[in-house]
């Protein structure tokens, strides 16, 4: 079908038409043909790159243009919505339509939406605006809910239903459009929300995929070549290199961040010997940004170093400015080969022409080794193959001896994807979503919580034995009353305390164990922080890392010296188990704490292994938590704990202690310039105004420039900004190699 001929209006045909879309791929004609534009629901799951944002774009554009209202747009991860932002911005500006994002803050009922027309969120976000009760609802006519085969995963599963069991329930005449991963049993998922199902293993690049071991791949077909070298025991580094050198890039899933970086570091080796001067000097230029962005830090230098030869290494424990830096040269086919961790494969989209997967088992702590799903196989196998620059797609697993290269073929490559399941009938699952039911008078007792259930994926999935969620169902009604967020007796409803916890987007385990903490402690005078960081830390909402033998040996001084402070902990009888647990907790609450008092992001690094990437994850669900904790403090008047916790939120942001409060407000100043000025004697904005440029210009960190520029913007109240080449070392100089063992 030619977009010529579609039912659209002139001015989105022209953008389309100009971005080279003359012709619909065959699963979008289908979606046409079946009702796309008519408002009709569609499940559509089909590969990775074969169309399914157009699809997306074409029903919320003619639904808005014919009809008014709101479109919804529901992505799994930020980064995935503010790539769509990027790319609807376009096709809505051509048609005067107005997109707005909303990702972030949960307390927040983002009142600048009123005025969208095109709304992206995650799904979390969405569920939030749904509980503070926008009053635009009513105006959508239009849901896009992408990767919604997310509903087979135990996190983030649960709400992606709800949202969208809520959105058929409320909403009138609203056109859902669920994009899929190819999943077996998607005729599930379309009956569910009475929609019309396209399901194909179309892609617009073809895909081979195949088995390497010893010098050659075996194709599904049957057909063997040969590919990368034989003498290459890893099997990735040449065949990473040979895909460079015939004009291609390569994608290369490594198990752990560890590995991956490792990966990267063998690759760039042989790499850079096989490319042009002129690559080398735009990778000397990325390497660079790389290193101006965020603090100094042994992981900024390893992965600037590895760049500059070609080869990068992509994963969690990255700032997002670092991950964007290179996503955008490996689209502009600057950087070659990215050595990722498999989140890569479920988030951005970065398509190379082969894919390398280095491993299908996987460890993890309880479980041990098992090896992947199909589906986790074919995420990743489906990112290869880049439309209009790749004559073909290749995806190729490593194995270790020749037994594994049948059983790869057989058990993920010529396998179907396991039908995926809902996660909702569990109680952690259900305990925030049912208080959310019963704040918005959806659910007063058993029966309708019961009604509610029955009406999400779960319920079309165990129709008929919903016997086996009725328990969970009464765990839940149990802890929600025990916690005192909802009333006694049915018809339940929501406290003020329960009201509040599920605006905040709150685990009620968590609003439980704040509130117990608080309430207990509500007249002590000092607390210390690293007590108040621990208490948040042992909130369900606050992720935990791993604890190493050298970490028991910090937080074990830290225990014994707060013994008598510590909220909720009671050290009698304190199993293992408990210890464990505690230690967990600490290790973040002191990661925080270290924060807070201007430890740099490598001093950090070096006392705990987390890297700037992983800080940047706990500040931001700290500063989450220390809100949430300081509203129940406004709640029951706890006046104390409001204002040590109010203090913290805002050093939080910076890292600092108080006493630079006065100084970050000036913006753009950074901890490290402030704490420069301050020693120096300059501890408010009115002493620097006061003060002599040319004193300032000799502090650490400053400089000429930078202190007129500073002066001038205090005084004259134009905006303080650090421009490029002024800034000079950021903190956390003197990089050590001490830990190569960690990388290596
Ligand atoms: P998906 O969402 O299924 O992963 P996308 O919708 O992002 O895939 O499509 C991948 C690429 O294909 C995008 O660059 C998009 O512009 C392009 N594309 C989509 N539909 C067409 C089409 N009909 N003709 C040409 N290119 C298309």
């Amino acid at each position: 079908m030619k977009v010529d001929d579609l039912q659209i209006d002139d001015r989105l045909k022209s953008v389309l038409i100009q971005d080279g879309i003359e012709k619909l791929y065959p699963p979008q004609t289908e979606a046409v043909q079946k009702g796309l534009l008519t408002g009709k629901n569609f499940v559509v799951a089909i590969p990775t790159a074969s169309g399914k944002t157009l699809i997306a774009i074409l029903s919320m554009i003619s639904t808005l243009l014919n009809s008014g209202g709101k479109a919804i747009y529901l992505a799994p991860l930020r980064a995935l919505a503010s790539e769509k932002y990027e790319e609807f911005s376009r096709y809505a500006d051509a048609v005067d339509l107005r997109v707005s994002i909303s990702t972030g803050d949960m307390d927040n009922k983002a009142p600048w939406l009123g005025s969208s027309d095109i709304i992206i969120a995650t799904n979390e976000k969405f569920d939030s605006l749904i509980r503070h009760k926008v009053t635009w609802l009513n105006d959508i006519k239009v849901i896009v809910s992408d990767e919604i085969h997310l509903i087979n995963d135990a996190d983030r599963g649960p709400v992606l239903e709800v949202v969208l069991s809520l959105i058929r329930r409320n909403i009138k005449h609203c056109q859902i459009v669920a994009l899929s991963a190819t999943i077996i049993n998607a005729d599930e998922l379309a009956e569910w929300l009475d929609a019309e199902l396209i399901l194909s293993d179309w892609r617009p690049v073809k895909l081979k995929e195949g088995v390497w071991h010893n010098g050659s791949i075996k194709y599904a077909d049957g057909s063997i070549v040969t590919a990368g070298e034989k003498s290459d025991t890893t099997g990735y580094i040449s065949l990473s290199t040979e895909i460079v050198v015939q004009g291609g890039q390569a994608l290369v899933f490594a198990n752990t961040r560890k590995s991956a970086m490792s990966t990267s570091k063998n690759i760039s080796k042989k790499l850079h010997k096989i490319l042009s001067k002129q690559n080398l000097d735009e990778l000397q230029e990325i390497a660079n940004t790389i290193r101006s962005k965020g603090e100094k830090t042994e992981l900024r230098e390893r992965l600037a170093k590895t760049v500059e030869k070609g080869s990068a290494f992509h994963h969690a424990g990255l700032i997002a400015a670092h991950r964007k830096i290179i996503e955008d040269a490996f689209r502009q086919r600057i950087i070659k080969v990215i050595s990722s961790t498999p989140s890569l494969a479920a988030g951005v989209n970065l398509p190379s022409r082969r894919v390398i997967i280095r491993s299908l088992s996987r460890f993890s702590m309880g479980f041990g080794n098992y090896q992947i799903p199909v589906l986790e196989y074919k995420q990743m196998a489906g990112r290869a193959g880049r439309p209009n620059f790749d004559p073909y797609g290749e995806a190729i697993v490593v194995a270790r001896n020749y037994t594994e290269i049948q059983e790869i073929l057989d058990r993920y490559i010529r396998a179907d994807t396991e039908e995926i399941y809902s996660k909702l009938g569990t109680e952690p699952a259900l305990r925030s979503h049912i208080l959310a039911f019963i704040y918005a008078g959806y659910v007063t007792s058993f029966d309708t919580a019961i009604t509610m259930i029955s009406a999400t994926f779960y319920g079309y999935q165990n129709e008929g034995s919903l016997y086996i969620v009725e328990n969970e169902i009464l765990k839940v009604f149990d802890i929600l009353v025990e916690a005192k967020l909802i009333t006694t007796k049915e018809p339940y409803r929501t406290t003020p305390f329960g009201k509040r916890t599920t605006e905040l987007y709150l685990d009620p385990l968590s609003a439980r164990l704040l509130k117990k903490g608080l309430e207990k402690t509500s007249n002590n005078k000092s607390i210390p922080e690293i007590a108040y960081l621990q208490l948040i830390a042992s909130t369900p909402d606050v992720r935990s890392y791993n604890l190493r033998q050298k970490d028991y040996n910090i937080l074990f001084d830290i225990a014994e010296k707060y013994t008598d402070d510590w909220i909720d902990i009671e050290f009698d009888d304190f199993s293992e188990f408990d210890q464990d647990l505690f230690f967990t907790t600490l290790k973040t609450a002191f990661a925080v704490q270290l924060w807070l008092n201007e430890s740099s992001e490598e001093h950090i690094f070096k006392e705990l292994a987390m890297t700037s990437g992983d800080l940047h994850y706990v500040r931001e669900s700290c500063e989450w938590m220390l809100h949430c904790a300081a509203e129940f403090s406004k709640i029951f008047k706890w006046k104390n704990h409001r204002k040590s916790l109010l203090t913290m939120i805002n050093r939080l942001k910076y890292g600092i202690k108080k006493e630079l409060l006065p100084l970050v407000e000036i913006p753009n100043i950074g901890r490290v310039r402030a704490r420069s000025l301050y020693n120096a004697g300059y501890k408010s904005i009115e002493s620097i105004i006061n003060a002599k440029e040319e004193e300032i210009a000799r502090l650490p960190r400053f400089g000429p420039l930078i202190a007129r520029n500073l002066v001038k913007a205090l005084t004259d109240g134009t905006e303080f900004k650090i421009l490029d080449g002024d800034a000079s070392e950021e903190p956390g100089s003197g990089i050590q190699e001490s830990l190569t063992s960690y990388f290596d």
